[in-house]
């Protein structure tokens, strides 16, 4: 009955892993890491490795950075926590919304919801959506549409827009009203079409489709990440957020971009939605916002959906919403200190370059080694797609544990990636240089050549 515990000593330590079977890791060592530096970081019997995934696509301004830390000790000597429910503030939440609506000038965002994590904004966008529509009358709209392999995190409103059926199954009943259309996904797609234009069209397509059939006056919101992560780093079609964003107007659909990832530079813009020329009503922001240092989430909305809540001045108005860490003075401060260092060492143009450089010299890998698919990505985002036949593009055996294999053989050879089902991903802290590039690449060769592919 139990497939994974055999005759082992038991792990001694009571959490469980993410993502996960418990009984899976009953009898196997995690990789334990107890120290980090820059681009490195250490595990308990001291071998040094590039951290070639950012801790979880998070640690932007890379590890241990002086300012960061004395920002938040800093704080901690003015005031550890205090809260933002109404009628209260503190400094840092006041300083650090006026720069992200300083840095979100562009997109014309005007206000901030604080959260603790990228699923607490997931949150608040769906319900700031849902709400925009009460305060315009059209309560009824309710749906949110988003993308197959979206993840928008593991709360049940995130739960219900996420693209992959397995972060759904057990968890059911989710929000009716919220469903996906295909991703436009050049590698994988039903109508194996390869002509980047033409896919955009063919998702687009069906998503007006979807709009019609269930009315669109039943449909709040689209959401999607700029460039889709967790689902396996598909980068959509040029053509696709632009034209996203002339459908959303055309029928009142509010855009909501997912920029928990892509946010602040990892994907070559300062936001994702930026590299597509698009303003998106909603963005929402979390993991590089502090780059991990303290968790801390951002939710924020355009001059558009604050004049609706302007507009009004009954209960229809009333935010009802909002979560104790959200705006953590520690968090503000940190976030404050790691957006200073991604401005002043522009690093969203460090990740472009950095990222155009180990995409190509990953490409030549493709070549190689009969189990890379293809290699693919934006910025620093990439991923490895392992297959069992290049021909028909047949992704290896889930339980194959060939990706388990090559990231350990990665992790001898000094640098941890992360395996996403069938994919390798990468993405380093935005700090990377050359030399960093090239320790990733080497561990991966190495890898490659000894997992005999
Ligand atoms: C990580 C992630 C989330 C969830 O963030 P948590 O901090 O883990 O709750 C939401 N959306 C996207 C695109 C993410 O990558």
């Amino acid at each position: 009955m139990n497939q994974f515990v055999e005759n082992k000593t038991e792990n001694a330590y009571q959490f469980w892993h993410a993502l996960s079977h418990p009984n899976e890791w009953r009898t196997q060592q995690p990789l334990r890491i107890v120290k980090g530096d820059g681009l490195y970081v250490w595990d308990d019997k001291g071998h040094k490795m590039l951290d070639g995934f950012a801790g979880l696509w998070c640690v932007n301004v890379g590890h241990n950075r002086v300012e960061v830390k004395d920002a938040i000790k800093k704080q901690m000597d003015e005031i550890s926590y205090y809260q933002l429910f109404a009628g209260v503030s503190h400094p840092r939440a006041e300083e650090l919304s006026n720069k992200l609506i300083q840095m979100t000038a562009q997109e014309d965002m005007a206000k901030v919801i604080y959260g603790s994590g990228g699923s607490d904004a997931v949150e608040t966008a769906i319900k700031i959506a849902r709400q925009y529509w009460v305060l315009k009358d059209q309560p009824q709209r309710t749906r949110i549409i988003s993308l197959k392999n979206a993840y928008h995190g593991v709360n049940l409103g995130g739960t219900s827009l996420n693209g992959m059926p397995a972060f759904k199954m057990n968890y059911g009943p989710l929000l009716e009203q919220c469903h996906q259309v295909d991703s436009p996904w050049s590698y994988r797609n039903p109508w194996n079409c390869e002509d980047p234009e033409q896919l955009a069209q063919l998702v687009l397509d069906q998503l007006e489709t979807d709009i019609l059939y269930y009315g669109a006056d039943s449909v709040a919101a689209f959401i999607a990440e700029p460039v889709q992560g967790a689902g396996g780093i598909i980068v959509p079609p040029a053509s696709f957020w632009p034209k996203l964003r002339l459908l959303c107007d055309k029928y009142e659909l509010l855009l909501i971009a997912d920029e928990v990832i892509t946010g602040f530079g990892r994907s070559g813009h300062m936001f994702g939605c930026r590299g597509w020329g698009v303003k998106p009503d909603i963005m929402v922001l979390a993991k590089g916002l502090t780059s991990g240092y303290v968790p801390l989430s951002a939710t924020l909305l355009n001059k558009k959906i604050e004049q609706a809540f302007h507009d009004n001045n009954d209960h229809k108005g009333l935010f009802m919403h909002g979560y104790t860490y959200g705006g953590h003075p520690l968090g503000c401060a940190a976030a404050l200190a790691v957006l200073d260092i991604v401005e002043r060492e522009n690093l969203p143009e460090n990740a472009a370059q950095m990222g155009t450089y180990l995409l190509n010299e990953l490409k030549k890998l493709e070549a190689q080694y009969s189990l890379i698919g293809e290699v693919r990505g934006k910025g620093l985002m990439i991923a490895l797609d392992l297959v069992k036949d290049k021909q028909s593009r047949e992704p290896i055996d889930a339980d194959s544990q060939i990706a388990a294999k090559l990231t350990e053989q990665c992790r001898a050879a000094g640098a941890v990636i992360r395996p996403i089902g069938t994919k390798l991903c990468l993405a380093p802290p935005l700090t990377i240089d050359r030399e960093g590039c090239d320790v990733l690449i080497n561990a991966l060769k190495i890898a490659f050549d000894q997992v005999k592919a």
